[in-house]
């Protein structure tokens, strides 16, 4: 008996998958807290997480696993992250850094999956086209308090993306538009002081690891490539958005697909992965070894033939 055998559901070999997953969390807020936390429970192996913030007092109302003397410490959000992972799995892999996503960018390539919970548009609209490029799926989350004209009452929204290859981005999903970026430019890209609550954010993040779950176990035979879940807080639903309904069947013109892939790409490092017994590795890692060898492959053909 292990400690996930209650989740065997998940498919054959799902805790092995589960283990040799990593999942890069960028913007350790109260989204991802919670993200954290159940990828931790999950049996999720590999953790990369990365935030440049501390916990100060008004993050404690949404903060999961955060405490008063954190506040007190000044504590870094990722070593926040990291002890709640470590108390439920002491042997996650975990690498974190305190910095601007940006700044550390490298350390994420590896991943198998990257979940985002990050409030500018600006960088959402980078960190997506960061994994565009390296052909990493990418979980977009994201909550909004809207105040009611003449009335008291607050309409508390958001939403869950999975953005993939060839599938609609959140350009596409009208979730970065050039207004929004120019009028957060036109705020020197500060959010301000947002409303945030916690129980949004836990709605919001449980759908994600559903994502999350969907992408590295055979838990669902066929699993889409694309997702846009609405959340209404007011109404108590979660539903899939027709703004991807839409979409379906048209290209994205915002990520061609001569603009994917890595221009410096060095096989050797998928070599270890490939020797490994299947399935041990993440769906994403795999179909993305998959689509490497098919451009490899031809390219030896071509050589090949040239002979
Ligand atoms: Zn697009």
């Amino acid at each position: 008996m292990t400690w996930l055998d209650r989740q065997s559901f998940l498919g054959a070999k799902s805790d092995e998958r589960l283990d040799a997953a990593t999942v890069g969390l960028v913007g350790l807020g109260g989204g991802n807290s919670h993200v954290a936390q159940q990828l931790a429970h999950l049996g999720i192996g590999g953790f990369v997480l990365l935030d440049d913030d501390i916990i100060t007092l008004t993050n404690l109302n949404r903060l999961v696993g955060a405490t008063l003397e954190d506040v007190k410490a000044g504590r870094p959000k990722v070593e926040i992250a990291a002890r709640v992972i470590r108390a439920v799995n002491p042997t996650a892999r975990i690498v974190m850094r305190r910095a601007k996503w940006q700044e550390v960018g490298d350390l994420l390539k590896g991943c198998d999956v990257i979940v985002g919970g990050l409030d500018h548009v600006g960088s959402k609209d980078e960190l997506e086209a960061f994994c565009r490029r390296f052909m990493i799926p990418y979980i977009d989350m994201g909550m909004d308090v809207t105040p009611l004209p003449d009335s008291w009452e607050s309409l508390v929204s958001g939403q869950v993306v999975l953005s993939t290859p060839g599938e609609p981005c959140l350009r596409c999903l009208q979730l970065v538009t050039e207004e929004r970026l120019k009028a957060e430019a036109q705020r020197y890209g500060v959010a301000g002081s947002r409303p945030q609550v916690v129980w949004p954010n836990g709605v919001l993040a449980s759908t994600a690891v559903g994502l999350v779950v969907q992408l590295i176990t055979p838990w669902m035979r066929d699993p889409p490539r694309s997702a846009y879940f609405a959340y209404d807080a007011n109404l108590g639903t979660v539903a899939p958005s027709d703004r991807l309904a839409r979409r379906r069947g048209k290209m994205c013109p915002h990520y061609p697909a001569k603009t994917v892939g890595d221009p410096i790409f060095d096989v050797r490092r998928y070599i270890g992965r490939l020797d490994q017994p299947a399935p041990t590795r993440a769906l994403a890692a795999s179909s993305r070894v998959r689509a490497w060898i098919v451009v490899v492959l031809t390219c030896l053909r071509k050589l090949a033939r040239r002979d």
